[in-house]
């Protein structure tokens, strides 16, 4: 019987860059051609904001105190690697992840053709479902100018 319910709300946001030899990842799918995007670790936008999530979720900070930009040990890490640590300190803490949902916002590029692999690497990751939408900004400011890419997640865990 579920005797406690709680929701987590994550957000993330990186920028383009033209870093030489650096692939576009998002849910852990890469983007062959597509400009990647700056950060410390691999810079998978779904995968930190599905984790924000689950550190929300439960109060255990957020992102960027577990994996702080400015540790080495962090460096170009595999951002799935990173949901499916904390996801498993989830569980360990007697929590079933149930969902996860995740809208990707960018103008490129295209989500449509890699969303079943995202939701099968992100899904795997956290061992729950999890569904990838893509949204286009219209145009509308910094993502609408194309300069970056943001993600909304939203978990919800029970126990
Ligand atoms: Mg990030």
């Amino acid at each position: 019987m579920i005797s406690d319910i709680r929701v987590g709300q994550g957000f993330d946001i990186h920028r383009f860059g033209d870093e030489e030899g650096r692939a576009l990842i998002l849910g852990g799918v890469k983007f062959p051609g597509e400009r990647s995007l700056i950060g410390h670790s691999d810079a998978d936008v779904p995968a930190h904001a599905i984790t924000d999530a689950l550190l929300s979720a439960l109060q255990l900070g957020d992102l960027g105190e577990r994996f702080p930009d400015t540790d080495p040990q962090w460096a170009g890490a595999n951002s799935i690697e990173m949901l499916r640590a904390v996801a498993s300190e989830v569980v360990s803490l007697g929590w079933t992840i149930r969902n996860a949902s995740v809208a990707i916002v960018c103008e490129q590029p295209k989500i449509a053709p890699a969303r079943q692999e995202m939701q099968q690497n992100l899904g795997a990751a956290c061992a729950a479902p999890v569904t990838v939408t893509g949204r286009r900004a219209e145009g509308l400011g910094a993502i609408g100018r194309v300069e970056g890419i943001a993600c909304w997640a939203t978990v919800v865990v029970t126990r």
